[in-house]
């Protein structure tokens, strides 16, 4: 089973795409903030990379969802930076600094492979919004030396249409994280205030371009979508217009995983500001998650 960035080589669909991405880096609209910032000289973007991706860690990781970790574990890539401002952030430290190994396309390449040399079932890339423009330069490396299998696009869901044309035939698995309903929300707890509308029209797209998720005869995804959506405490009537939307506009047969790890980090813990989210969701709200989406007729739940 060929991967669809093969079948894009095989197209000489990959090769066209990297003029593509470059260009993007001199007048950056990668992302919704369409900040159109020169990656190529200082200072450093709202999302605080530059022309060159940072990896914060690269491993096999065995704590995703079972359709991607398997038993050899999932090629993960963790980026440095964001575009978001998420007040609750549990990966502050390396979203919201340029801290780790600062990478060219062939070094990224670099890492893909040696993921795929260790037996990961697939390539992860974790907070890519940003780096699109890198990871399409690093995969027309990575392709013709051998990557093969399947590329994962871990993401927010705060992506431009732009960057996901750009990824599109390169991504055989869309995972967006659906955080938000309502646009004050969004622009309380992660400065992004078109958040819901940006996430809704990505969301769409990813599943125009790669469907349902579809799994082999281990379980494995080999393509498709997988939408996560952190259960945030408080927040149960924004879950559940999530749920529905999920059901109504893209299909009941989608595959969805309601998060149940939320805990209080980064600005939270302690904040009179953020009091209402500085604890865990209970029980009975994660029930609720689930039930939602049961009402609203999702029936692929992660377990
Ligand atoms: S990816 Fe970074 S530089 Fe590009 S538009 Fe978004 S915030 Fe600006």
């Amino acid at each position: 089973m060929t991967t669809a960035a093969q079948r894009s080589r095989a197209a000489g669909v990959l090769q066209g795409k990297v003029a593509e991405a470059r260009a993007e880096l001199s007048e950056c609209r990668s992302c919704p903030r369409d900040c159109g910032a020169d990656r190529c000289r200082p200072p450093p973007p709202l999302c605080r990379i530059g022309s060159r991706a940072v990896v914060s860690s690269a491993f096999p990781h065995h704590g995703e969802e079972h359709p991607l970790s398997g038993w050899r574990g999932s090629g993960t890539i963790f980026f440095a930076g964001c575009n978001l401002r998420c007040v609750f952030c549990q990966n502050w430290e390396i979203s919201q600094s340029a801290a780790g190994r600062i990478v060219d396309a062939g070094e990224l390449a670099a890492i893909m492979l040696g993921l795929q040399d260790h037996g990961c079932h697939n390539i992860n890339l974790v907070t890519p919004e940003h780096v699109v423009p890198q990871i399409v330069e690093a995969l027309s490396l990575a392709v013709p030396a051998g990557l093969s299998i399947p590329l994962v696009y871990n993401t927010s869901a705060y992506d431009s249409l732009r960057a996901l044309r750009l990824m599109e035939g390169l991504v055989d698995v869309y995972m967006p994280d659906f955080k938000f309903w309502d646009p004050e929300t969004a622009r309380r707890l992660a400065r992004a205030s078109d958040y819901p509308d940006a996430a809704r029209a990505a969301i769409a797209e990813m599943h125009r371009q790669v469907g349902d998720l579809v799994l082999d005869d281990d379980g494995i995804a080999v393509r498709g979508l997988l939408v996560r959506h952190l259960v945030v405490p408080g927040l149960e009537h924004e879950t559940a217009e999530i749920m529905r939307w999920i059901a109504r506009t893209l299909s009941p047969d989608t595959y969805v995983n309601l998060m149940g790890q939320y805990r209080p980090a980064y600005r939270v813990p302690g904040s009179h500001r953020y009091a209402a989210i500085d604890r865990r969701p209970t029980f009975g709200e994660l029930v609720a998650a689930r039930r939602s989406a049961a009402a609203a007729g999702l029936h692929r739940l992660d377990a």
